[in-house]
């Protein structure tokens, strides 16, 4: 016989509630289990539609409820009739009777963005606009700022969320890479009964298994993510090619110049490439963080070696390290370390008018592009469209790598 399964729908007003509801209603678990006996009902939410969850046995999918962008996506995926027994025999896991959504939107304390013991600690709920327009993660973190700024249309950007991009966990999802080189870090929790919670911090780069699966357990919610504070930030080339190639840099007003004082400062570069100019996903995007050591200047035509810290400052730099993640190219999110290892230690420098010497450069340049396309496909494997993302990661990483040297020689314009 075949039935609609039910849907039952909860808007908890804080975290306990939520957990308590994921642990009682669900095991907690996202997925399919079987359910026998009595597990009460849901409670009904003050705000919001309330379809009550009747106590019962069955199957029941649960999903936490952030923005939905995704969530809804994915709920028609799932459907809505089922034959139980059918099902199970047949080893069916695209069927449940139950549906229960737990809709979390409404838990404040999960959202906002602070900075504390050298983290910047965004909670889950922070939705891509605010991480856009917040001048802690433009001045801290300029990557994911960018990532965040590309995502979907101003309608998504309002609704997404961080943790829903980071649970979703698309090889797609923008924030991936753009967090994955800041070494950021997810806070879970979760209810083990009698009001005692579990919390746990896991990193980032680990926590995606593979497309769409996590190692969030049963019963589990994100509530922080947390990105360490480095150095000084000096500027942030963005490229975004959708459709048509528009790039831009930004310079952060610092207090000091560190190229005249010689101190290491971070460039940080980001590149997307989707197909057109609106709600486009990645075909490919780039997070670049560079470390940079001014060293002393080469002579000028005077014959004078130019020393750091003179006027005019010295034109020669080296790159200290290098962090790479290129997103929408592998399965799951990675650091490119054969990249990285393959700039480390590049020395660069500029000519009198401040022009990147492109020369000394390029070829490091390209066999570090080859080895970023090489990383992806130890990573992917050669799949159909492997000959078109070869090209375009060789293409988006040498535009971001290049733009993102030419920031250092704003280090001694002040
Ligand atoms: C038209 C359109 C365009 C888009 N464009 C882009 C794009 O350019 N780039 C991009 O990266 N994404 C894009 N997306 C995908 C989506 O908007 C983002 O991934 C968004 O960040 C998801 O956040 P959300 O709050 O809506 O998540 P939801 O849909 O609410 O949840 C997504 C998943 O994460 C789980 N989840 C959410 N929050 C938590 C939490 N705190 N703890 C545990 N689990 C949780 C949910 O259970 C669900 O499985 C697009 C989506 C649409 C519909």
């Amino acid at each position: 016989m075949n039935s609609l399964a039910t849907l039952s729908y909860m808007k908890p007003r804080s975290l306990d509630e939520a957990l308590d509801a994921l642990r009682s209603v669900a095991g907690g678990d996202e997925g399919y289990y079987e359910e026998s006996g009595d597990h009460g009902t849901l409670k009904e939410a003050d705000s919001g539609p309330s379809l009550e969850a009747k106590a019962g046995s069955g199957r029941v999918k649960v999903f936490i409820h952030a923005g939905g962008t995704d969530l809804l996506v994915k709920m028609r995926q799932v459907p809505r009739t089922f034959s139980a027994v059918h099902a199970w025999s047949k080893g069916d896991k695209d069927s449940c009777e139950r549906i229960a959504v737990i809709d979390i939107s409404g838990l404040r304390d999960l959202r906002g963005i602070r900075i504390r013991d050298g983290k910047i600690i965004i909670g889950a709920l922070t939705t891509h606009a605010e991480i856009e327009s917040s001048e802690i993660v433009r001045r801290h973190a300029p990557v994911l700022a960018a990532a965040a700024s590309e995502i979907g249309s101003p309608q998504i950007r309002n609704r997404g969320t961080i943790g829903g991009n980071v649970c979703n966990a698309s090889p797609a999802a923008d924030l991936l890479p753009a967090l994955v080189v800041y070494d950021a870090m997810l806070r879970l929790v979760r209810s083990t009964g009698s009001g005692v919670i579990e919390e746990r911090v896991v990193p980032l780069d680990g926590f995606v298994r593979a497309p769409f699966t996590t190692v969030i357990s049963p019963g589990e919610i994100l509530t922080s993510v947390e990105v360490p504070v480095r150095g000084a930030f000096l500027g942030l080339y963005h490229a975004a090619t959708l459709g048509i190639t528009v790039a831009k840099s930004r310079f952060d007003d610092m207090d000091t110049n560190p190229a005249a004082t010689g101190e290491p400062f971070w460039l940080a570069g980001y590149g997307k490439l989707g197909r057109r100019n609106a709600l486009s996903i990645s075909i490919a995007s780039v997070a670049l963080l560079l470390r940079i050591v001014p060293i002393a200047g080469r002579t000028y035509a005077t014959g004078t070696p130019v020393p750091v810290g003179a006027t005019g400052g010295p034109n020669r730099f080296r790159i200290d390290e290098a962090r790479i993640s290129i997103g929408a190219v592998t399965p799951r999110p990675i650091r490119f370390s054969k990249t990285e290892e393959i700039l480390s230690g590049l020395v660069f420098g500029f000519d009198e008018d401040g022009q990147l010497d492109q020369a000394e450069v390029s070829g490091r340049i390209v066999v570090a592009s080859r080895a970023a396309v090489d990383e992806m496909i130890s990573m992917s494997g050669i799949r159909q469209s492997t000959p078109y993302k070869s090209v375009a990661v060789r293409g988006l990483f040498e535009q971001v790598l290049i733009g993102t040297l030419r920031l250092a020689a704003n280090s001694w314009r002040k």
